[in-house]
């Protein structure tokens, strides 16, 4: 690419010719269809393992319809701030609805999950606190932690003898803060989170958990990470996005009153950001009460994820140890990765290969995210397209 630069505006891009040589520059691809088990890039019909869409929402008819109905009442827009303009009703209902969906005391909502935690992390902590932070935090977490101005104690990856260690040396603190994700997203794995509220318990330390993954997918009909290990009132504060299982976008923050009312007056992205649209609001709520009613679409979720699992281990993939309908095509090499992600695609799989430094060097895979909206068909083509580029690439024999 020849950009138009000047000698202040140069290293920009020198710093993007570097990261197009290395092969490091994110190519977006751009789709041409509605978002689902099955979607069009270039021309073609691609089956779909990189969207977070775990239940199939972001293209359902309740949900569409829901948006429709409420912007032929509300409109589109929030206004402005909700401190400043007032807040819709529809605002205020997904926050009620959300906090009972999810057994918590209240619910604020924020315009992302990334935006939740920008203004989360802050409210609690600030200069002269410590954070203990699981080593593979999200980034929006780490961001967060970083705008508080708190001291960050990194704690070794779901180790809870560690984070105990970490605890025990830290000696000098005002307030403290334990926070890790509940389901770490480049493995599938699941945080240790009743162990962990025991050691938050034991020290009298705040307890939050970003439940981005987890919502739609773990607990009784995707309540979550909270409801799938019962720990109903402990835990302080939940972070949680609309963006996934929920197919539509916004930050959810539940858990006890105190905060949340605290966020109401000390959350930054909440007090000088305008707030979630009319029809994500009106899709979110649909997408609330179709989970409450029934946990056909989740149930489906996790017997298309059983399945894929099953095969590729069958084939002689190395799939690591996903706890979760996140599958890690586990192939090292970031080279082989990318190759193994462009033969997929060659073959009518969109599925994406994650490398160094998103994940450690030498750990390089396609990630694979399993959907209700997957039909065995799409399944079954899947697979052999799978089995066929991991022969061709002498991955399985
Ligand atoms: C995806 C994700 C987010 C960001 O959510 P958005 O709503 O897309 O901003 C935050 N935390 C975790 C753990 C995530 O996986």
């Amino acid at each position: 690419m020849d950009y138009e630069v000047d000698r202040k505006t140069q290293w920009i891009a020198d710093e993007l010719q570097t990261l197009q040589e290395s092969g490091l520059f994110n190519q977006i691809p751009v789709i041409e269809s509605a978002m689902g088990g099955r979607i069009r890039i270039g021309g073609k019909e691609l089956i779909n393992f990189c969207a977070n869409d775990y239940l199939g929402l972001a293209n359902h008819p309740r949900l569409q319809q829901a948006a429709r109905d409420a912007i032929e009442k509300y409109g589109i827009g929030p206004g402005a701030v909700r401190s400043i303009a007032g807040t819709n009703v529809l605002h205020q209902q997904l926050e009620e609805r959300l906090a009972s969906f999810k057994g918590a005391d209240a619910c604020i909502t924020f315009q992302s999950g990334f935006t939740a935690n920008l203004a989360t992390i802050p409210a609690l902590v600030g200069r002269g606190d410590v954070i203990f932070s699981d080593r593979l935090n999200h980034a929006s977490i780490i961001d967060g932690c970083r705008l508080s101005r708190a001291t960050i104690v990194a704690y070794e990856h779901n180790d809870v003898d560690d984070l105990q260690e970490k605890i025990r040396q830290t000696t000098e603190y005002g307030r403290r803060l334990i926070v890790t994700d509940g389901v770490f997203s480049m493995d599938g794995d699941i945080a240790p989170l009743p162990a962990i509220y025991e050691v938050a318990n034991e020290h009298g330390i705040m307890l939050m958990v970003d439940d981005a993954h987890g919502e739609g997918v773990l607990g009784r009909n995707g309540r979550g990470i909270v409801d799938h290990f019962d720990l109903h009132g402990k835990i302080d504060v939940e972070i949680g996005t609309m963006s996934k299982a929920f197919g539509v976008v916004g930050g959810i923050v539940a858990g006890k009153r105190v905060i949340i009312d605290w966020l109401r007056q000390r959350g930054r992205p909440f007090l000088f950001s305008s707030a979630m649209t009319i029809p994500d609001t009106a899709a979110c709520l649909e997408a609330v009460d179709l989970l409450e009613s029934s946990g056909e679409l989740v149930q489906a979720l996790w017997a298309n994820a059983k399945l894929m699992k099953a095969e590729m281990q069958k084939m002689g993939f190395d799939i690591g140890h996903s706890e979760t309908p996140i599958i890690p095509l586990m192939l090292g090499d970031v080279k082989l990765a990318r190759q193994f992600s462009k033969e997929l695609l060659e073959n009518g799989v969109f599925a994406m290969a994650i490398g160094y430094p998103t994940v450690p060097e030498g750990k390089a895979r396609v990630r694979v995210m399993n959907t209700a909206a997957h039909s065995q068909a799409d399944l079954e083509e899947a697979l052999g397209t799978f089995q066929l580029v991991g022969r061709k690439l002498g991955v399985i024999d």
